[in-house]
């Protein structure tokens, strides 16, 4: 009997029967409105962002991990199998559903006021309203301690200064989430978060071009010039870089799954391009170092797979720690590109095109080996678990 390398696993028994409907009905959607366009908006580097996130909100993906405010509340183990699958489209399509549900709709639902829940959750679960995540500046991604940008208090309102950089969603939002230094001396030595309507005066979204990965995604500069916004604008929850850090977690944990998603497409792809090429009369696939390969990708993405499962059997059962996410998020990128890498080798030139997913898959996620904490980051924090001794500086 043949296999997908997944199934080899058997992993499904680990899920419940609505986990895996959530799983297929997000499969079914991404088969049918992503697939057949993805290759255009990718060589194009051109996204209906707009359309999308309206489909992707019909469809309960965005901010379906919250509760309340028209969110899904599913487990997070679901939204874990929606990012895989949206990751078997694109990367840019899961970090469009990553940045509106983990980072944007999270900073609100965790730190937000009432009324800031209240004006802008059940909008961004439908899609109406897109939402963006400003914490990397130009000169400070690993280390956001060291921002800028500054909010200053002006009466009743804040001024806003400063500059972000890569920030997904950027051009096409309706809300920027937004971190700003502040001159509050608290725990967290004043970073605040701010909810800024992108039509405030002062505030540009310019997108950034010329990128070689994640072209179906917008990926954008934030300007702050002198943007007043009122006190009411301020997450209150939030002092200090615990609020970032929190939503980065939820962000980086949909990951741990989604990358998966990008290595099981190219293994799907290249076992079914193998099986067909004929290399001296014989397929492809029945070649010992073809099958070493084959072999060797099965076995990792199965064991990334066993490890998302724990760590979101972790996370529905609330004892999830940080350190934890970072195992999941450094080895599961960490194999999904050597995974890509690897099935590219094995459709020799034609992997090289838009004609199969590969070097999509394995541009896109070089992207996403350095965003939500580089390689090199988890690596920081995971040697600081276990040794007791920190080593950033
Ligand atoms: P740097 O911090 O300059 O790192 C450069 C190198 O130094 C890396 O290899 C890094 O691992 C290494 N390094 C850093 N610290 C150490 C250390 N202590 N020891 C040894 N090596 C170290 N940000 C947002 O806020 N919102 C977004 O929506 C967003 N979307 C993104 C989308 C894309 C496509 C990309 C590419 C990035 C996005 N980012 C976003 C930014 C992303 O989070 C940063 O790129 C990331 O944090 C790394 O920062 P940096 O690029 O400035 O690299």
């Amino acid at each position: 009997m043949v296999t997908t390398p997944l199934e080899l696993f058997s992993v499904d028994h680990l899920f419940s029967d609505e986990e895996i409907a959530i799983r297929d009905t997000v499969r079914q959607y991404v088969d049918r409105s992503v697939r057949p366009h993805i290759a255009d908006w990718y060589e194009a580097g051109e996204i209906p962002a707009r359309e999308l996130a309206l489909e992707l909100g019909a469809l309960g993906v965005l901010g379906m991990h919250l509760d309340g405010y028209d969110c899904a509340g599913t487990t997070a183990t679901a939204y874990g199998l929606a990012c895989l699958e949206l990751e078997a489209g694109d990367s840019g399509l899961r970090s469009l559903v990553s940045v509106q549900g983990s980072l944007a709709m999270f900073a609100i639902w965790k730190w937000g006021s009432e009324a800031q829940k209240q004006e802008w959750l059940p909008r961004m679960a439908a899609g109406e309203a897109i939402g963006c995540f400003g914490l990397t500046e130009p000169d400070h991604g690993s280390n956001p301690a060291g921002m800028r940008t500054r909010a200053r208090r002006d009466g009743d309102d804040w001024i806003l200064n400063g500059n972000k950089m890569w920030i997904t969603n950027g051009s096409v939002s309706d809300v920027a989430v937004v971190w700003a230094q502040t001159d509050e001396t608290g725990s967290g030595r004043g970073v605040r978060g701010f909810v800024v309507p992108t039509d405030t005066r002062g505030f540009a979204a310019p997108p950034i071009k010329h990128k070689m990965s994640l072209r179906a995604s917008v990926t954008s500069e934030l300007v702050l010039d002198n943007v007043r916004v009122p006190a009411s604008a301020m997450l209150p929850e939030a002092d200090g870089l615990r609020g970032p850090l929190s939503c980065l977690n939820e962000a980086r944990y949909g990951i741990v799954w989604g990358s998966l998603g990008a290595a099981r497409d190219c293994l799907d792809a290249t076992i079914g391009y193998a099986n067909v090429r004929e290399i001296f009369d014989r397929p492809l696939t029945s070649f010992q170092i073809t099958q070493t390969k084959i072999a060797d990708m099965t076995l990792e993405l199965g064991k990334g797979m066993l490890l998302a499962a724990h760590l979101g059997a972790m996370k529905d059962a609330g004892t999830l720690r940080h350190e934890q996410i970072s195992l999941g998020k450094l080895n599961n990128v960490r194999e999904s590109i050597a995974i890509a890498r690897e099935c590219r080798t094995v459709l020799g030139a034609a992997g090289i095109t838009l004609d199969f997913p590969i070097m999509r898959h394995a541009n896109n996620l070089e992207s996403v080996l350095t965003y939500e904490g580089t390689s090199e980051v988890h690596q920081l924090i995971i040697g600081q678990a276990v040794t007791g001794q920190g080593a950033y500086r």
